[in-house]
């Protein structure tokens, strides 16, 4: 496989396939967060301070292959000129007429490409309404799958290399992310800087023999995280659950729970799971105490009552105090920790203790030598609130890849490019 230190471009023409799908603010269209930007960067600067030129190609929301001047990507050129400084940044308005800006194109310059899907052979399906009759919507999809190969062959035919360093759509077999890796020899293709991080860090928690390892899965329903719970268990030493998915443990075990969130016909996996933790000798710590609500709301009223005893009315948002003490504690001794999922409402600021008490534990993990990784938008978000992100070992940026990835799935992009 290509490593792309090792790679040098000068002369060449390289095709990234970057992930600018940032936030943009309604009103004026302004890039709200540009960690996505910032993440590309490293990757375009090699290409550029080799003597190469940079071809970014990107998508931005779900224009469903259709052009919609509301997710062009003409709004992030100046959050990228700000942190290409420079640079000469020149934007094509559509992606598949590229043809003379790229001859044009000089060593040290980029040309961003307008959104890949404002047009349906990006994901390879057609930009149909749901409701389309069987029958229809496959005619529909044969026909876009056809017109595939000239879409992927054009982007292909602007550069010399291509590079992969979207780790956000790396578990879809998009045009850009995994179909274009085939018209380049394997000399020719690579993953980018981010790329590479992402995988370094997601394999040092599942590799490492280092302990203990914790994984700590929160979030709304259990369903969710059941798969990477299964491939965590044989390799890890703590399970911590926090979050919705609490109840659906505690109701198995008997507890009652008010009106806490509850997956009713998934009592018998979370059984299982408990089983199966106990088989590999893990630790599962569930919580035992809780911060009630008496209404799902910002304002709701509050009590706290441990986790198998919610009043009836009532409903578990966050952890209790002896929870986040003992949650602190597993966290701080442990020398791996993944993290998945908030430990409450954190949305609310009321339910939000217990997603920041373990935001910072991670923190403090990491700061006695521990290898911490977050991922899943989340507990991001909660690190990022929290002013945490340089304070871990590594923020994902791709919250269903990585839990693709962890799960034991092959990503396309990844597929494509790992050999
Ligand atoms: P997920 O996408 O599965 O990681 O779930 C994240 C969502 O779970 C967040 O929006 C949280 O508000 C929600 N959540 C966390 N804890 C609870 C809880 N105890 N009850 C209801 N929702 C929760």
């Amino acid at each position: 496989m290509q490593l792309i230190d090792n790679y040098n471009f000068a002369g060449k023409k390289a095709i990234v396939r970057v992930d600018f799908n940032v936030p943009l603010h309604k009103e004026t269209m302004e890039v709200t967060d540009s960690t996505r930007i910032k993440g590309a960067l490293p990757t375009i600067n090699k290409i550029l301070k080799d003597g190469g030129s940079a071809i970014l190609m990107s998508h931005l929301g779900r224009p469903d292959g259709k052009v919609n001047p509301k997710y062009s990507l003409k709004f992030i050129l100046s959050k990228l000129s700000e942190n290409l400084p420079g640079v000469e940044i020149k934007f094509v308005e559509d992606c598949m007429k590229a043809d003379q800006a790229v001859a044009e194109l000089k060593p040290g310059q980029v040309i961003l490409l307008e959104n890949l899907r404002f047009y349906e052979e990006e994901e390879g399906k057609p930009a149909l309404p749901k409701e389309t009759p069987e029958d229809v919507l496959k005619a529909a999809k044969a026909e876009v799958k056809a017109k595939q190969p000239a879409f992927v062959a054009k982007l292909a035919s602007y550069a010399d290399v291509y590079v992969n360093d979207a780790f956000g759509t790396a578990h879809r077999a998009h045009s850009s992310t995994a179909l274009i890796a085939d018209k380049f020899t394997d000399a020719n293709k690579m993953f980018g800087f981010l790329i590479n991080g992402e995988l370094k860090s997601m394999d040092t928690v599942l590799q490492s023999a280092d302990k203990p390892k914790t994984a700590i899965m929160g979030g709304a329903k259990v369903s969710d995280k059941i798969q990477i719970i299964s491939r965590l268990l044989p390799t890890i030493d703590n399970l911590i659950i926090g979050g919705g998915m609490t109840y659906t443990f505690i109701k198995a075990q008997g507890g009652e729970i008010g009106n806490s969130l509850c997956e009713t016909d998934k009592l018998d996996l979370a059984l299982d799971i408990l089983k199966k933790a106990k088989e590999h000798n893990v630790n599962v710590y569930i919580p035992t105490d809780a911060v009630n609500a008496d209404k799902f709301d910002a304002n709701a009223a509050t009590n706290t009552s441990k986790t198998d005893a919610t009043p009836n009315g009532w409903m578990g948002l966050d952890i209790g105090p002896e929870t986040i003490a003992k949650f602190t504690e597993v966290i701080k001794n442990s020398k791996i920790v993944l993290w998945n999922g908030p430990m409450g409402v954190f949305e609310f600021d009321k339910f939000a203790t217990g997603t920041t008490a373990v935001a910072k534990a991670l923190a403090e993990a990491t700061a006695n030598g521990a290898f911490t990784l977050i991922g899943g938008g989340d507990s991001v978000a909660a690190i990022n609130k929290n002013k945490l992100a340089d304070k871990v070992s590594y923020v994902s940026t791709g919250g269903g890849a990585m839990l693709e990835y962890m799960e034991g799935k092959e990503l396309p992009g990844i597929k494509a490019i790992r050999k």
